[in-house]
């Protein structure tokens, strides 16, 4: 409730590299280099409908890399992959409170592309923050779901 803008957040309101997600054509062909010659661990894969997406999440340690494979070509990643080509598609840093980071950055004027989060991969809080105001790359905000229960 402090009515100026001081330094910012506290360094653990991000909480660490989430994932880096790289849209390919075929989980696959991916997997052939990421999992049989690069060695990582596929911890699953996981059809994510509401963004049409089949996403394979590779274990590195302290972070993860997502295989992303469009379901259909007029999908978001489709679409991405159409345009540009299979590679890096979105950089995802966890945060703690997602609504409140978002309020904060639009009130800075980011452009945001979800105004309100919505439910990705593993039942985590998202939202994507537009290129045009992080350099080119699509980044994503995560707030991982509380564990309750499951
Ligand atoms: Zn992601």
């Amino acid at each position: 409730m402090s009515s100026s803008h001081s330094a910012g957040h506290s360094s653990d309101a991000r909480t660490r590299l989430d994932h880096v997600a790289i849209a390919v054509t075929s989980l696959e062909d991916a997997l052939k280099f990421y999992e049989e010659q690069f060695g990582l661990h596929c911890l699953g894969i996981e059809i994510v409908e509401e963004q049409q997406v089949r996403v394979a999440k590779l274990d590195v340690g302290n972070t993860h890399i997502e295989l992303l494979e469009p379901l259909s070509a007029d999908s978001p990643v489709g679409k991405f992959i159409a345009q540009r080509g299979a590679g890096l598609h979105h950089v995802c840093v966890g945060v703690q409170d997602i609504s409140a980071e978002l309020a904060e950055l639009q009130g800075k004027g980011t452009r945001l592309i979800d105004q309100q989060p919505r439910i990705g991969a593993g039942g985590a809080k998202i939202a994507f923050v537009h290129p045009k105001s992080t350099g080119g790359v699509l980044l994503e905000l995560s707030q991982p779901q509380a564990d309750a229960d499951s």
